[in-house]
């Protein structure tokens, strides 16, 4: 396995991960598994854990048996594995660590984007019931959003 084939499957996964998390969240975690992401939409949620990052424990088992199973890399599944891993380790930071609190050293930040993605999450959040809420993806944010954001940080500058 070449350094270029490992990246290059690396990067598909990672951007795949983005795609199967929107489909999920929307079809499956809204659907039939809301019982499992019905404790996300309770806020604020009342205890550390929630049932939901039951969904962390899976990606992480899965992408635990691509690494043991992916003969040090030699495997192109092992890289699927990096892929998932890296992908769930971005959503948790991003997800649990910036936009829902539970990392409490990060607060704040300037970064349009990360406003925009945080604005589109916080809609996402405004029904906590399982029908008629919008904004499943994390990564990839509407242009509303990056609009909205690119105009607040103007306006504090102003
Ligand atoms: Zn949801
Ligand atoms: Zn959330």
């Amino acid at each position: 396995m070449s350094i270029f084939a490992a990246l290059a499957i690396t990067l598909a996964t990672f951007t795949f991960m983005e795609f199967w998390a929107w489909f999920m969240h929307k079809y499956v975690q809204h659907g039939p598994l809301w019982v499992l992401h019905r404790s996300h939409h309770v806020r604020p949620s009342p205890r550390p854990f929630e049932r939901n990052d039951w969904f962390f424990v899976i990606y992480g088992a899965l992408s635990a048996v691509l690494f043991i199973t992916g003969d040090n890399g030699a495997r192109w599944w092992f890289w699927v594995g990096v892929g998932i891993a890296a992908y769930g380790s971005v959503y948790f930071f991003v997800h649990d660590g910036l936009i829902h609190g539970r990392l409490p050293f990060w607060k704040k930040t300037d970064s349009v984007y990360l406003r925009a993605l945080n604005m589109a999450h916080k809609m996402h959040h405004k029904t906590q019931g399982r029908d008629h809420s919008q904004e499943f993806g994390l990564l990839w944010v509407s242009p509303k959003y990056l609009r909205l954001a690119r105009e607040q940080a103007a306006k504090k500058r102003a």
